[in-house]
């Protein structure tokens, strides 16, 4: 881990104590191109957070990945700070937010995010539940940042 930054401005408590420290992630058989993670704390009051970015930039992108088998829950997910991603088959979207967070996953973890923001409603838990226990669904990712990737020859990209 390299520290890039200290003392900057953390938008949440407004305080110069924010660090931003990066982490090359040196996967070659996940991530041929590279990938960056950076991770953001704040030493005043202890807010984090992080982001990843490959090091091959690409261009504004609707990624659609059509998951068919078990196996594809493991298809790896690069999911940038500005990415939105939706499951069109429970017409449930997660966009991203003020402070919002990239992370790598795998699409059974995307799956999870989905059932963390719809805890609250029972007929989108269970459809999602049926969706991951057939494993037959749609994954969208869009990026007007494009830097998220799903990591599957299988997935289909276009530009936006
Ligand atoms: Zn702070």
């Amino acid at each position: 881990m390299k520290k890039l930054a200290k003392h900057l401005f953390c938008p949440v408590c407004k305080k110069h104590g924010l660090s931003v420290s990066e982490h090359i992630i040196d996967e070659p058989q996940f991530f041929p191109e590279g990938i960056i993670e950076i991770h953001y704390k704040c030493e005043s009051c202890g807010f984090s957070a992080t982001d990843v970015y490959p090091l091959k930039k690409g261009k504004p992108s609707k990624i659609t990945f059509k998951v068919e088998s078990l196996d594809e829950l493991g298809v790896r997910v690069v999911k940038s700070s500005t990415a939105t991603l939706t499951i069109p088959e429970i017409g449930g979207t997660i966009k991203p937010g003020e402070i919002a967070e990239g992370y790598i996953t795998n699409v059974e973890g995307v799956l999870e995010r989905f059932e963390k923001v719809f805890a609250s409603e029972p007929a989108a838990l269970s459809k999602l539940r049926q969706l991951k226990q057939e494993a037959n669904f749609t994954l969208v990712l869009e990026d007007p940042g494009g830097n998220s990737r799903i990591l599957s020859a299988k997935a289909v990209s276009e530009p936006i």
